[in-house]
């Protein structure tokens, strides 16, 4: 292995049983981006690029922890989030495309509401993307987040602080309802919530590496209760959110007309359901116009 070509063919090789030809190639140019600190536009228009000993034997040192089915952002600590860079690590769910849709949503919505101050709390903020993509785009908002899991917290604050915003960060249990939680205003005016929603029937079709590797506390729910935080979220919600509040979830593809029923239900309005850009039920939208602030 001594080119960026021969980089190419040996990751090929070494990870065609775990990845999918395109999968492999895409990987293959974030660790030689990330170890030979080349462009992305380097390393495709230059195949012959000689890499020196040191370069090949850490590649060769990440291909043999590849296959053990770590997933790439784990190996390299870091991935990227909003066109903002995260710190990442088995003790945060690793940042999803279908979020970033979540975050532009939430962005759409402040933007056309014209609101640009406000508060602002995610639930369950894992790496803190939601949090701090949001306050980096809303900076005149209080964003607060809270999550379970103390290691999660940790490095949802490393990433606030690499990306210079100020989070209020808060270990808190939300099925808890004596979790230190009660001290939040009840004027927030956007509540955001990528809650974990994967049940049993869906590890089954799910990748190992994902399944192996990502934090169980922040993917799976009880079969008989997949909805279990989306009920414990709205109830919060009621509680919290100002007059004309809005909330944001990440759904479920399986779940989307139960979610929305079950928010109906609690009294919420103007619930929209929408798809990814995959076309499944991903996200919804709903607002609380009955006033809690009064
Ligand atoms: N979308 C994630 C996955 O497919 C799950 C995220 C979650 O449970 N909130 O792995």
């Amino acid at each position: 292995m001594k080119t960026i070509k021969d980089v190419f063919e040996r990751y090929k090789q070494g990870l065609d049983k775990i990845y999918e030809t395109n999968e492999i190639e895409a990987i293959t140019l974030l660790v030689i981006n990330e170890v030979c600190n080349f462009s992305k536009a380097k390393i495709k228009a230059f195949p012959e690029t000689e890499l020196s000993n040191q370069q090949v034997e850490r590649l060769n040192n990440i291909l043999t922890k590849l296959q053990t089915g770590r997933p790439v952002q784990y190996i390299l600590g870091k991935t990227e989030f909003y066109g903002l860079p995260f710190n990442v690590n088995p003790s945060v769910l690793i940042p999803r495309p279908e979020t970033e849709e979540l975050v532009e949503w939430a962005l759409e919505s402040v933007g056309s509401r014209q609101l640009a101050v406000g508060s602002l709390l995610d639930i369950g903020t894992g790496s803190g993307c939601i949090a701090i993509s949001l306050k980096k785009n809303l900076p005149g908002f209080k964003v607060s987040a809270i999550d379970i899991s103390e290691d999660a917290l940790q490095t949802a604050r490393s990433n606030a602080a690499l990306n210079n915003v100020d989070i209020e960060f808060i270990e808190a249990d939300i099925l808890n309802p004596k979790s230190h939680i009660s001290h939040l205003t009840s004027h927030i005016s956007i509540i955001v919530s990528n809650p974990p929603y994967v049940t049993l029937h869906d590890k089954t079709q799910m990748h190992t590496n994902v399944t192996d590797f990502e934090p169980h506390t922040a993917l799976f729910v009880p079969e008989n209760d997949p909805l279990v935080f989306y009920k414990a979220i709205a109830d919060f919600a009621l509680k919290h959110l100002s007059k004309n509040g809005l909330l944001f979830f990440e759904i479920n593809e399986s779940y989307g007309e139960e979610t929305v029923q079950l928010l109906h239900n609690k009294g919420f309005n103007n619930i929209e359901l929408r798809k990814d850009m995959s076309g499944r039920d991903r996200m919804i939208r709903c607002e609380f116009s009955s006033s809690s602030e009064e």
